[in-house]
């Protein structure tokens, strides 16, 4: 279970994708130890700071977990209208994608709530953000959650809101990194506790599929891109790995 003194207390609160960041082969091979898990039998509640992060940080297990019949929601807390603050309407178009993403996923039903907290302020909405997420979240849920130091503000205060609702609700709750793959290093994670979901070749290529509606996140042509190649390889391992 979740043990808060396993995490490093490296902030870095840094977002710059321009720089390469920690080679992936790093990961890999600290992973590689990681033991297996996959969610019990019932829902799963992914819970995303802002739409694409539940489909880079569990995309595959959204695919999988809706193929083998678990009721699967997604909810977004913002609509990441902060990114991409040169498109007309940066919310309606993340929104977009995240359904083109949602339906790439699964063509079972995957339910899907939009919070609608302003990007970059989450932190000043935190009781609306619980009280939706506690109103969301069914009896026997696994919730996958940000990871509360991922270097980005909104990660980390969804991530603490969904650790206490987790906590409340005696509810096993999972974490996953976006920007730590990039900005950490393995060494500052040795007590950490991570486990790995294998994906099938469909949830690989589902995931794929998915994570190209975000057009607007792999513009090559906004520079530096939100989500450059060298960070998109952290999203397209064979397995997601998850905090326990
Ligand atoms: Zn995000």
């Amino acid at each position: 279970m979740f043990n808060h003194k396993a995490i490093p207390p490296l902030r870095p609160h840094v977002l710059d994708s321009s720089n390469l960041g920690t080679p992936d082969s790093f990961w890999q091979a600290e992973l590689s130890t990681a033991p297996d898990w996959s969610p019990p039998a019932g829902p799963v509640v992914v819970v995303a700071a802002h739409p694409d992060d539940e489909t880079f940080g569990a995309g595959g297990l959204i695919h999988m977990c809706a193929r083998a019949g678990h009721a699967v929601t997604v909810i977004t807390v913002t609509d990441g209208e902060g990114a991409r603050t040169d498109l007309p309407e940066p919310g309606v178009t993340r929104r977009r994608e995240l359904r083109a993403a949602l339906s790439c996923l699964s063509d079972r039903y995957i339910q899907w709530h939009r919070l609608g907290i302003p990007d970059g302020n989450v932190v000043g909405h935190e009781s609306f953000v619980e009280r939706a997420i506690k109103t969301r979240l069914p009896a026997e849920a696994t919730l996958i959650a940000p990871f509360e130091h991922d270097g980005h503000p909104d990660h980390e205060a969804v991530s603490r809101i969904c650790i206490g609702v987790a906590r409340r609700r005696a509810a096993t709750v999972l974490r996953y990194p976006i920007w730590a793959w990039h900005h950490f290093s393995p060494t500052a994670w040795r007590n950490t506790e991570f486990v790995r979901f294998e994906l099938s070749a469909e949830a690989q290529l589902a995931k794929a599929r998915a994570i190209r509606c975000f057009a607007s996140q792999l513009d090559a042509s906004f520079s530096p891109a939100v989500m450059p190649p060298h960070v998109l390889g952290y999203f397209t391992r064979p397995y997601e790995a998850f905090l326990t």
